[in-house]
């Protein structure tokens, strides 16, 4: 059986940032990737968003992870030549009887140590954004968007300096705690078992499933899988914003239909929510309609026609329909029992912005 220092399990955005602060610190680090290609998973299906991070609760690793996370984002991409632009994004009130819930937003996210939103009136905000319909808006200055697969390039390039292995389509079926460490059970063409000092669980949708599959881990630890997916419809032609528009936040939970942009400009609209008990990423084209009159509240102008089917992501929840979300869960020792592991839970939205924090995170954990 071969022994490895540290495995991470999962080359996702979160795994990767993983990887490479392990591998900086001098650990020998191999990551094990069930599919054929890192990033193809959650990580290559979602908004592309850096969130300020506003919508959490105070005191959440959500809220904490998002505000550092954005920090270290920005200067890593930076310093890696990664595509990301620090756009903005308006948050609009498209009714009058909205605009409370930007007001509470605004003191949420100064409670969460965001200080740099603006309050917009209506003409402020079109005089900004012309296509734009609101009542009022914030302006949070410090939300961009960034090349997802480039960062996830640059994250794998740099643990593979320092000396991280990637191998993929070895997925891990089951481990097993042992005096020296996990012993890991890997599929594939060529199946092996590996034994390992620390092992990270970053498989984002099946890491409840794989923790299960750890003997040794007290199933009470473990929190059930919930999936909530989530369509984009992109806009055919120019869009006629420059920055992102997202509704007032609703009693919906999240954070509703909004307009994102890619660095090439084009403009998608998602993502949907739906409770999915299947992970599937069909775009349903009936879908459209309720993207038609969820943007129209704030661009009147869409035209017919306009939204074309694009993608669909899954969230990776923890929490089901009815109970109140759940926070990002970094279970390590202190919280288990079991040395040298963390499952890592929950990883939905801010989990791209967040991933470098989280990297940090996962290292105190192990130390
Ligand atoms: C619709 C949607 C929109 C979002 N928008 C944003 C946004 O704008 N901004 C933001 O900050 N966040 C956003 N997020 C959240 C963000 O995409 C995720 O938090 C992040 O991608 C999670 O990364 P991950 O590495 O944990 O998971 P993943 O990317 O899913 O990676 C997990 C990896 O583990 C692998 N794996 C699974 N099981 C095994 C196994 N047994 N053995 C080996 N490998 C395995 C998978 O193949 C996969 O590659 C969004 C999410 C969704 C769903």
């Amino acid at each position: 059986m071969e022994r490895v220092h540290s495995i991470v399990i999962g080359a996702g955005v979160v795994g990767l940032a993983v990887a490479r602060t392990l591998a900086r610190s001098g650990r020998e680090v191999v990551i094990l990737e069930a599919e054929e290609r890192f990033g193809s998973v959650t990580s290559a299906r979602n908004s592309e968003v850096i969130h300020a991070g506003l919508y959490y609760p105070p005191g959440s690793a959500r809220a904490r992870l998002c505000v550092r996370g954005k920090a270290l984002l920005y200067d890593f991409c930076a310093r890696h030549q990664v595509g990301h632009r620090r756009c903005g994004k308006l948050i609009v009130a498209a009714s009058a009887d909205e605009l409370p819930a930007l007001r509470t937003l605004q003191a949420q996210a100064a409670a969460c140590g965001v200080h740099d939103l603006q309050w917009l009136d209506a003409a402020a905000a079109r005089a900004l954004e012309p296509a734009l319909q609101c009542e009022g808006a914030l302006l949070s200055p410090s939300t961009g968007i960034v090349d997802s697969h480039a960062l996830m390039r640059a994250l794998l390039g740099d643990a593979e300096s320092h000396g991280a292995m990637l191998a993929l389509r070895s997925p891990v079926l089951r481990g097993e705690l042992s005096a020296d460490g996990l012993v890991l059970e890997v599929g594939g063409e060529t199946p092996t078992t590996l034994l390992a000092r620390e092992v990270v669980n970053s498989a984002g949708l099946q890491a409840p499933a794989l923790a299960r599959a750890f003997a040794g881990l007290d199933g009470h630890h473990v929190p059930r899988a919930h999936f909530a997916k989530g369509c984009y419809f992109t806009l055919a032609g120019r869009s006629p914003f420059s920055r992102l528009v997202y509704p007032a936040p609703g009693a919906a939970g999240h954070l509703g239909v909004h307009l994102t942009l890619d660095l090439g400009g084009q403009a998608r609209f998602g993502p949907s929510f739906r409770w999915v008990d299947q992970i599937n990423y069909t775009v349903d084209e009936a879908e459209a309609e309720g993207f038609y009159a969820a943007v129209r509240r704030y661009w009147p102008a869409l035209p017919d026609g306009a939204l074309r089917p694009g993608y669909a992501g899954v969230r990776p929840k923890i929490s089901g329909p009815g109970e109140p979300a759940a926070d990002f869960r970094l279970d390590g020792p202190a919280r288990h029992g079991v040395p040298g592991l963390v499952n890592l839970f929950g990883i939905e939205s801010p989990g791209l912005t967040s991933a470098l924090a989280i990297a940090d995170e996962v290292m105190s954990l192990l130390a």
